[in-house]
């Protein structure tokens, strides 16, 4: 393939994933935004491996082989709910990528490049390098808090924003140095850098408590757009520069729209310490909550008989059931009873961005009748009977009413206005930022003990 049949190539791969982009940001056409996807990505390897810097198959072909297997025997055996999990490990494959490609241009012999070219190159290396370390680290330890191996609470070491800044600044003198520096001296610096910014990823990450959770996996899926770009920058790829921009920018989009939906200011959640759940989360609440009283399927069935408008408020819970499905069918067998059915989703909900969307859109949940926490909080208060499947800190009240606790101020789904709340989970845990929740106190709440899904299949035979 000569260079303008791989720049026409990159062109259209372009176009495809600002399609797919676009696409992915409405649950209607979020399809056909992952084919563009595909179909782009998919051109645009075919670009690459035609194209005039490829000169040998084999070994390419062979990688190719090796990592195209093991990425779609994972990709078939994930479940909905390690999905969070899966996203942030790749996340860090993109930093490790960045690392090895700066370490394999810096040494590459074949490039001889003289005066500003060779500083330019230097920088975008040591940049490459930093971003794609401490994505790298980062991301690892991310993994490890969504999936439970390392706990959720903020790691406060003491004179921590010292210790960021420290590292950030000897960072920066490092660049300098190497800038000056031959090939021996250049390596062991990249080498002591990457270290520091291994270092830094798993410090930044370990810093920040769970309830903050969804900026640092935005953060990161911005992150590795951005160590994308500079490896683009590196290799002299236009499109991997232009892919890194799309991934960089919309995950900073997406981190700006997650502190939002927390009450978080970005700054102070980077810099670590939120969502510490150091004080058992209960705070003042713990003590004098009285007791939960609880219900059963048959009683709530009954009272779904007369309710007019219902809304259900799912959570992660409901990923962990696999409870989407009865769910869609008690939605449909009361809505075809004449009830108002309407789900109502928080941000954060689950442990990814848009996770309830994508499990109630795999149950066939009619689109228009899923409402953002904006658009149902105020008229909660009409409502009969809300059922909280498998979801906890999202309908935390003490978020509003305890300045104490570790989720004090994130906006929640206000639902004990409701006439009546069901809560469906298995017993009195906490969710993921480990906090008490006084709603299962409340005097119009009842609590659903058992899997979300057993009791939800409970519900239907009492309907
Ligand atoms: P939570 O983690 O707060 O609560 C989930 C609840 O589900 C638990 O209390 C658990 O209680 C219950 N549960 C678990 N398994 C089952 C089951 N099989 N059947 C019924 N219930 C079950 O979830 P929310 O969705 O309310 O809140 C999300 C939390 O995750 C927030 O703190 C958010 O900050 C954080 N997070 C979100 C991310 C995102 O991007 N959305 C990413 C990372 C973290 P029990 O064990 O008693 O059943």
């Amino acid at each position: 393939m000569n260079s303008g049949m791989v720049t026409s190539a990159y062109i259209v791969a372009a176009i495809l994933f600002i399609l797919s982009l676009s696409g992915l940001s409405k649950q209607e056409t979020a399809r056909r935004g992952n084919l563009f996807g595909m179909v782009g990505m998919g051109i645009a390897i075919v670009a690459t491996i035609l194209g005039r810097d490829v000169t040998s198959y084999g070994l390419l072909i062979i990688m190719m082989a090796i990592g195209g297997s093991i990425g779609a025997y994972l990709a078939t055996r994930v479940e909905m709910t390690q999905m969070p999990e899966l996203v942030a490990i790749l996340h860090s494959f993109v930093g490790l990528a960045a690392v090895l490609v700066g370490f394999a241009s810096y040494l590459d012999p074949d490039l001889q490049l003289e005066g500003s070219a060779h500083t330019i190159h230097n920088v975008e290396v040591y940049l490459g390098i930093l971003i794609g370390a401490l994505t790298f680290t980062g991301s690892v330890i991310a993994w490890g808090k969504l999936n439970g191996k390392i706990g959720s609470a903020a790691l406060m070491l003491p004179n921590r924003h010292l210790l960021n800044l420290g590292i950030g600044v000897i960072c920066l003198i490092l660049l300098f140095i190497f800038l000056g520096a031959g090939k021996g001296a250049g390596t062991f610096i990249l080498v002591v850098m990457t270290l520091l910014a291994f270092a830094f990823g798993v410090h930044m990450v370990m810093s920040i408590g769970g309830a903050d959770m969804p900026v640092v996996i935005s953060m990161l899926n911005s992150y590795s757009g951005w160590a994308a770009a500079a490896t683009g920058f590196m290799l002299s790829n236009d499109l991997l520069i232009i892919v890194g921009a799309l991934v960089g920018s919309s995950g900073a989009i997406l981190s700006y729209i997650m502190c939002r939906a927390m009450n978080r200011k970005f700054l102070s959640v980077i810099a670590g310490g939120f969502g510490n759940t150091s004080t058992g989360g209960g705070g003042a609440a713990d003590g004098e909550q009285g007791e939960a009283v609880p219900t059963s399927a048959e009683e709530l069935a009954m009272q779904l008989s007369d309710a007019s408008e219902v809304v259900i408020v799912p959570g992660y819970g409901m990923a962990v059931a696999h409870a989407q499905h009865p769910v869609s069918e008690l939605t449909k067998q009361l809505r075809d009873k004449g009830v108002n059915v309407r789900f109502a989703i928080h941000p954060v909900a689950g442990r990814m961005p848009g996770h309830m969307n994508v499990l109630l859109a795999e149950a066939n949940v009619p689109y228009d009748i899923v409402l953002e926490m904006d658009e149902i909080n105020e008229e909660l208060s009409d409502v009969d009977v809300v059922i909280v499947i498998g979801a906890n800190d999202i309908v935390n009240p003490s978020a509003l009413d305890n300045p104490d606790s570790p989720i004090a101020g994130m906006p929640v789904l206000e639902v004990w206005n409701a006439n009546s709340v069901i809560v469906s989970k298995r017993g009195m845990a906490t969710g993921y930022a480990g906090v008490e929740n006084p709603l299962f106190f409340k005097d119009n709440t009842r609590m659903l003990f058992g899997d979300a899904k057993d009791s939800v299949n409970e519900i239907l035979k009492h309907l």
